[in-house]
């Protein structure tokens, strides 16, 4: 089934909501980046938050980037979604070794590491794009966006993310949730949600039950009442091309392009988003040495 965005408003007015299912995202990203459980677990979460930002954001032609810079052994874990929450993705270090907090509960939190920041990049079509950070509380990534949209943004909010990794290392569910109060909601709300949240219970036992979309975000917010819009259909999406490429290709400096020319062999150059590899023969590359 294609994951969705659904997203909902309750009656009142005082509270925005969005639910996701992400696990044929996460599951591309898995197969693209050869990630082993907790590194598949820790960029599924940022690519599910970063969907629902970008779908949010609502900016035609907008973007919105995460980058988690933890110093855990993850290195680096970088999230971009388009306008409708179509994303990309990649982590530095793909392949580390199984880090748990008890015998099946990946420990996600340790992979990132809390030693840094979370920095949010939003293209708003505008000259300059709105770059905002701050940071890490527990690397867990939900627990870091809502922090991010609290202290950054100023827009008390909660995030909610799972994603659970089956024996044989694929996807099994994934998905998460945000839930926006607006300016002049009343305090008690705050409590109504919390409850809710906590009420609801992991994202994963709620997708793993097979609760809908709709049934997921009257859990969390605590059964108020709410209308929903059409949901959206998204997927794991990269915007490569080969003039990016060739401008990867640019950085690697004048000297080192001047060695693949001498060695006179075809060079392949993967997207560093998905497994789209471009061949560059050395006549080509002689050309980009020309430009330079
Ligand atoms: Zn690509």
């Amino acid at each position: 089934m294609p994951d969705q965005i659904l997203r909902a408003m309750t009656t009142d007015g005082w509270v925005k909501a969005v639910a996701m299912t992400s696990r044929e995202i996460v599951e591309r990203a898995r197969t693209i980046h050869n990630t082993t459980a907790t590194a598949t677990a820790a960029l599924g979460r940022a690519l599910t938050a970063c969907s629902m930002l970008g779908n949010m954001q609502k900016i035609e032609n907008g973007s919105v980037t995460l980058q988690f810079k933890g110093g855990g052994p993850l290195g680096t874990v970088l999230a971009v979604s388009d306008a409708e929450g179509n994303v990309r993705g990649y982590v530095q270090n793909p392949r580390i070794s199984l880090l748990e907090k008890y015998a099946g509960k990946l420990d996600v939190g340790a992979a990132v590491g809390t030693d840094g920041l979370l920095t949010v990049i939003r293209d708003l079509q505008m000259k300059e794009p709105y770059v905002g950070s701050v940071e890490l509380v527990s690397g867990e990534i939900g627990d870091d966006v809502t922090a991010y949209l609290v202290q950054s943004e100023q827009c008390p909010s909660a995030c909610g993310l799972g994603v659970l990794v089956d024996v044989d290392h694929s996807v099994k569910v994934a998905g998460g949730f945000i839930l926006q109060l607006l300016p002049g909601a009343p305090e008690a709300l705050i409590d109504r949600l919390e409850a809710g949240i906590a009420a609801a219970g992991s994202v994963t036992a709620m997708l793993e039950a097979g609760l809908s979309l709709q049934e997921l975000l009257r859990k969390v917010t605590g059964g108020m009442e709410l209308e929903f819009f059409e949901p959206t259909e998204v997927s794991y999406r990269c915007y490569c091309t080969r003039e990016r490429v060739e401008a990867t290709l640019v950085s690697l400096g004048r000297e080192e392009l001047q060695q693949i020319v001498e060695e006179g062999k075809d060079i392949q150059v993967e997207c560093q988003f998905c497994d789209t590899e471009y061949k560059f023969s050395p006549p080509e590359i002689r050309g980009i040495l020309a430009q330079l």
